[in-house]
């Protein structure tokens, strides 16, 4: 019933030239490619030219981040009718870096989910521990938290729609991957957590991906954990080959 989602975090990485290149190759590697959805986040820099390269291809563009209103003095942000506009579908939102370098609350978050969805983005929202909370065994304290107020205030409907990556902080670009069970477990956990915020058939159909130095070696172990639903890459989505063998792992699961 869900479809797995791969979307590819390409951070600070790729110039304009570098990431057409990239989504050239990625076509061929993935044409033909089907049940699955696949996404590349570049920089806000490259968004326009991608999108052209993306037309009639069955890879979707998304953003890595963007600012709540429309339009304003607001030196620097993006909003999300420019990244509408520019052909994104998706906006990774609440991604730790964010969270980490720029001092984003799970208030902002929320803010940005709700213009996400009112200009007909799909948030991809990231939430996770990091590892002294991992330690103390307050993994669920903290995500849970995260979730309730990161989706304050959304619909049964609108939370459906959203999707969900759990990205511990301590796995992320650190080559610590979280065990296929552990990540099961907390994916499970966010799952019942938006069941009691949207009810159960909101939490059947959102997808919850897995994030964290996720790579084509560990890919399919994760993937076929029934609460993880996909994944967001960040270092192993930008290698061409990489990134594909981690989409075909996602077919065989
Ligand atoms: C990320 O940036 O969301 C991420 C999961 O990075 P990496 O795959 O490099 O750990």
């Amino acid at each position: 019933m869900r479809v797995p989602f791969l979307a590819g975090n390409w951070k600070m990485y790729k110039t304009v030239a570098e990431a057409v290149e990239f989504v050239r190759s990625l076509k061929g590697a993935l044409a033909g490619v089907q049940g699955v959805e696949v996404a590349v986040c570049p920089p806000f820099t490259a968004l326009h030219a991608v999108a052209r390269e993306l037309e009639d291809s069955n890879i979707v563009l998304g953003a890595q981040n963007m600012y709540w209103e429309e339009e304003g003095a607001y030196t620097g942000e993006i909003s999300p009718v420019m990244l509408k506009e520019t052909g994104c579908r998706y906006v990774i939102l609440g991604h730790s870096e964010r969270r980490q370098y720029f001092g984003e609350r799970d208030e902002d978050v929320n803010a940005k989910v709700k213009a996400a969805l009112k200009h007909g983005l799909v948030p991809i929202v990231c939430v996770g521990e990091r590892l002294e909370e991992r330690e103390a065994g307050d993994t669920e304290k903290i995500v849970g938290t995260q979730v309730r107020r990161s989706l304050a205030g959304l619909s049964g409907t609108e939370l459906a729609r959203l999707v969900v990556a759990y990205e511990p902080v301590w796995a992320i670009g650190t080559g610590r991957t979280a065990s296929p069970e552990d990540a099961q477990e907390v994916n499970a956990f966010i799952r019942r957590v938006l069941a009691g915020m949207g009810g159960e058939e909101a939490a059947r159909q959102v997808r919850i991906q897995y994030g964290g130095s996720v790579k084509p070696e560990n890919a399919a172990d994760l993937l076929g954990q029934p609460d993880i639903d996909g994944a967001l890459v960040g270092g192993a989505s930008l290698k061409v080959e990489s990134f594909a063998a981690i989409v075909r792992a996602a077919l065989r699961v």
